[in-house]
């Protein structure tokens, strides 16, 4: 782990009940958490009422998405105002379940990212590379490229949390090794050193993503320039965060 304060989020996707999640939340509740990691969960919009109603405010929340701009005649959008309203401190952009089954590309990434920021809702600014583009040697290229559309709509990077997330690690059981995240991982806090400043590369973190779990985030965290998760499958399991005192 690098020199920033580790961070945890938990992404739920679009999963769960009132039931299920219901005891997700008291399971959290109950879990004792080291002091010096921050967590976020990151719920389905539909639940984020009930979570920020019963979760411990030692979690902070987070939407899975965001509307570009202000609200208003936007049919089944959600906004920066409605999430700051209801109390939800962060937002999940560039997933790449979002890149590539819905279709959003990196200019309206770049103008959530900048409507949010501007509204000082948080920001986990997911990049990643798909298989064919790594088998190609294009991990960088693709990386830098996501990572030139944020930078262009940041102004303010002490909120927001860098997550590299290989496309072909979510969701299929297949984690990169620790030496292929820290790879990455150092190659963009590079990009930033050049790019933003090295004060920004060095105080930015940069978490992973792509099947963590308890068994394999111990490995992972040791790497210099791991500094937190990004979790999937894994999240909706208390247990993960628990694991997490291992290691750190
Ligand atoms: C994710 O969706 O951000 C993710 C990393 O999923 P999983 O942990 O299930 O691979």
């Amino acid at each position: 782990a690098g020199s920033g304060k580790f961070f945890v989020g938990g992404n739920w996707k679009c999963n769960g009940t009132k039931d299920s999640i219901s005891k997700l939340v008291s399971e959290l509740n109950a879990a004792t958490l080291e002091t010096d990691v921050d967590v976020v969960v990151a719920p389905p919009f539909i639940y984020i009422d009930q979570v920020k109603n019963s979760l411990t405010g030692r979690i902070e929340v987070s939407a899975q998405n965001v509307w570009i701009g202000k609200g208003g005649a936007y049919t089944g959008e959600i906004s920066a105002e409605q999430l700051v309203d209801i109390g939800v401190q962060w937002v999940i952009l560039g997933h790449s379940e979002r890149r590539h089954i819905i279709g959003e590309d990196d200019e309206f990434i770049g103008k959530k990212a900048a409507y949010a920021l501007s509204q000082n809702v948080k920001l986990i600014a997911c990049i990643g590379e798909l298989l064919e583009e790594r088998e190609a040697g294009k991990t960088f290229d693709v990386c830098f490229k996501q990572m030139k559309a944020f930078a262009d709509s940041i102004s303010n990077w002490a909120d927001v949390v860098i997550a590299y997330e290989p496309v072909w690690a979510i969701g299929t059981g297949k984690v990169a090794t620790p030496e292929q995240a820290q790879e990455v991982h150092a190659a963009v806090r590079d990009w930033l050193k050049t790019n933003v400043s090295p004060e920004v590369a060095s105080s930015t973190r940069i978490i992973y993503g792509g099947s963590v779990n308890a068994a394999n985030c111990a490995e992972l965290a040791k790497k210099e320039d791991i500094d937190g998760f990004l979790v999937g499958g894994a999240s909706l399991k208390w247990l993960l965060f628990v694991a997490l005192k291992t290691p750190l």
